[in-house]
């Protein structure tokens, strides 16, 4: 696909700090990370969402595989790392060829726990503060 832009890493014609490749994928550094671990596993076949891999293609298997052997390399392999595929619009889909994030670095569980409890307090501080006042 000419004007896809992880087609154009794959080719080479762009940069991309590469991790990982072999004959059926490329994984690179997310250039904008949301964690200080953030690479993309990307098919070299241009597919453009999750919907078109076609049913027995191993490409999905071997992308979990792929993202397994780059997680003990990366050594989160054992403290945990989130690995997912955004599918279309809706799901988050911004660059429509296939690819799966492997995120991690930031206690990811332990976050999300802190901030639903600074909600949790607030959310009663409020409610205190207007039953005060009726
Ligand atoms: P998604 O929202 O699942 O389509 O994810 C697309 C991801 O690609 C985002 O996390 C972007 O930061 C990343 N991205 C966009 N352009 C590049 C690029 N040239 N090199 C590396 N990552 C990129
Ligand atoms: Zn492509």
């Amino acid at each position: 696909m000419a004007e896809c832009i992880f087609c154009k890493i794959i080719e080479g014609k762009i940069p991309a700090k590469i991790v990982y490749q072999d004959e059926l994928v490329v994984a690179f550094e997310d250039a904008n990370p949301a964690s200080p671990i953030h690479i993309l596993i990307v098919p070299r076949k241009h597919i453009p969402t999750l919907n078109d891999v076609p049913e027995n293609d191993p490409i999905l298997s071997h992308i979990g595989t792929v993202a397994t052997k780059i997680a003990a390399d990366l050594g989160v392999a054992q403290t945990g790392y989130r690995f997912f595929i955004n599918v279309n619009k809706g799901g988050g889909q911004v660059i429509f060829h296939l690819h799966a994030h492997l995120v991690s670095g930031k206690d990811m569980g332990t976050r999300f726990i802190k901030g639903a409890i600074v909600l949790a307090v607030g959310w009663r501080k409020l409610v205190a503060k207007l039953q005060s006042k009726s």
